[in-house]
């Protein structure tokens, strides 16, 4: 199938009895252009699927498919996914330009081709003109935005944001996630957003995937699962349970 695959994926830390299977047999698609949150409390075992899908964390069990075809074996890098954590981790010396422009370096871009797409990403995420700023005159929701444009840049073709908004104030995430998801949208990029709000998953995902304990509970559209939630617990976690 074309997109994101992920078959019975298991992901484990330590050997034997003192083990921890963070990752429990997870199944889910992402479709071309989908934006998939995986929503669950600190400790579910989100961040360690997100990093199996990278290629950062080996899989004790399970397949991670692109466009039909199995990534074992594929190294990080030559996966041509986009990552992006909780501290956008911008380049502290780099102009917003050159840091947006990272992953263009080794591109066959002339300069001006290269500086229209910077310019057209910053216009993107609504810091257009920005591209002289130091990164420390930056807000963190500023930073955040830039780290989003410095991921779309090359244009992977699936994007893994790991919390990203999570540093920020709730406001300013609530108004960014819109933001964020217009940007997605836009551009069509196949996303998978982790967070552990689920105001944000909905503001931002076609679908949501529920996670908790390593097990995913539900995947369904944010209006579904408020809706139809599949368990008590699927409930309590989107806080329709006391
Ligand atoms: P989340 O991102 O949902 O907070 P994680 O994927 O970070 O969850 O962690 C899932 C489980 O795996 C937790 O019990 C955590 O303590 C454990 N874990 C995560 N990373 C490691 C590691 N490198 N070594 C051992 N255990 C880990
Ligand atoms: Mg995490």
């Amino acid at each position: 199938m074309a997109g994101l695959e992920v078959r019975d994926v298991s992901v484990r830390y330590g050997a034997g009895v003192a083990g921890v299977t963070a990752v429990d047999d997870v199944s889910l698609t992402v479709a071309p252009g989908e934006v998939l949150a995986l929503l669950g409390p600190s400790g579910c075992g989100k961040s360690s699927l997100l990093r199996a899908v990278a290629g950062l964390e080996p899989l004790a069990g399970g397949q991670v498919r692109y466009d039909g075809a199995d990534l074992a074996g594929l190294p990080v890098h030559k996966r041509r996914f986009g990552l992006m954590f909780q501290d956008g981790q911008l380049f502290p010396h780099r102009d917003v330009r050159r840091n947006v422009a990272y992953g263009l370096e080794t591109l066959p871009l002339t300069r001006q081709e290269r500086d229209e797409r910077v310019a057209g990403l910053l216009d993107l995420v609504g810091l257009a003109g920005y591209e002289q700023r130091a990164v420390p005159t930056l807000s963190g929701g500023e930073q955040q935005r830039v780290a989003l444009a410095r991921a779309l840049a090359p244009r992977p073709r699936l994007l893994l944001l790991d919390e990203p908004l999570s540093a920020l104030d709730r406001q300013l995430r609530e108004r960014l996630a819109g933001e964020v998801r217009a940007a997605l949208v836009e551009t069509g990029t196949t996303t998978v957003f982790v967070t552990h709000d689920h105001a944000e998953a909905s503001a931002v995902a076609d679908r949501v995937g529920v996670m908790d304990r390593g097990r995913l509970l539900q995947v369904a559209a944010p209006e579904e699962l408020r809706t139809a939630p599949a368990s008590d617990r699927v409930a309590e976690f989107l806080g329709l349970r006391a």
